[in-house]
């Protein structure tokens, strides 16, 4: 095992230890109650966060949100049950997860950040 490894599985020992249950995608602020992170998406305002506090009323838009925040294309089958999706051991394993398709691939991160700056749709 390599120091890298053994730092990173360090890490998991000391979060799973902690009160972290969830955590925010957008920006890994972590919380011990799911409803203390939907708290935090609607004091937050910007769309990214808003969109991730929509899954019981826009899912389309929240997993749009959350594949933005996260930076990785997650099926929406994943995304459906409870809160599971902001789970510390779902959000670390899913994150960036499309980091390594952008490297071989400029066209789709330039269309990603066009895609960003759409305006909102009502
Ligand atoms: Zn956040």
């Amino acid at each position: 095992m390599s120091s890298l490894e053994m730092q990173l599985s360090a890490f998991k020992v000391i979060i799973q230890k902690s009160t972290i249950r969830v955590v925010c995608p957008q920006c890994l602020q972590g919380f011990p109650r799911a409803n203390v992170l939907y708290r935090h998406f609607k004091t937050e305002k910007d769309n990214i966060h808003m969109g991730l506090s929509m899954r019981k009323v826009d899912f389309e838009k929240f997993l749009d949100c959350y594949q933005e925040a996260l930076g990785a294309s997650i099926p929406a089958e994943k995304l459906h049950y409870g809160f599971d999706c902001f789970e510390v051991k779902f959000v670390v394993e899913h994150y960036a997860n499309d980091a390594e398709k952008v490297q071989m691939n400029t066209s789709s991160q330039s269309l990603k950040v066009y895609k960003t700056h759409l305006p909102f749709e009502a």
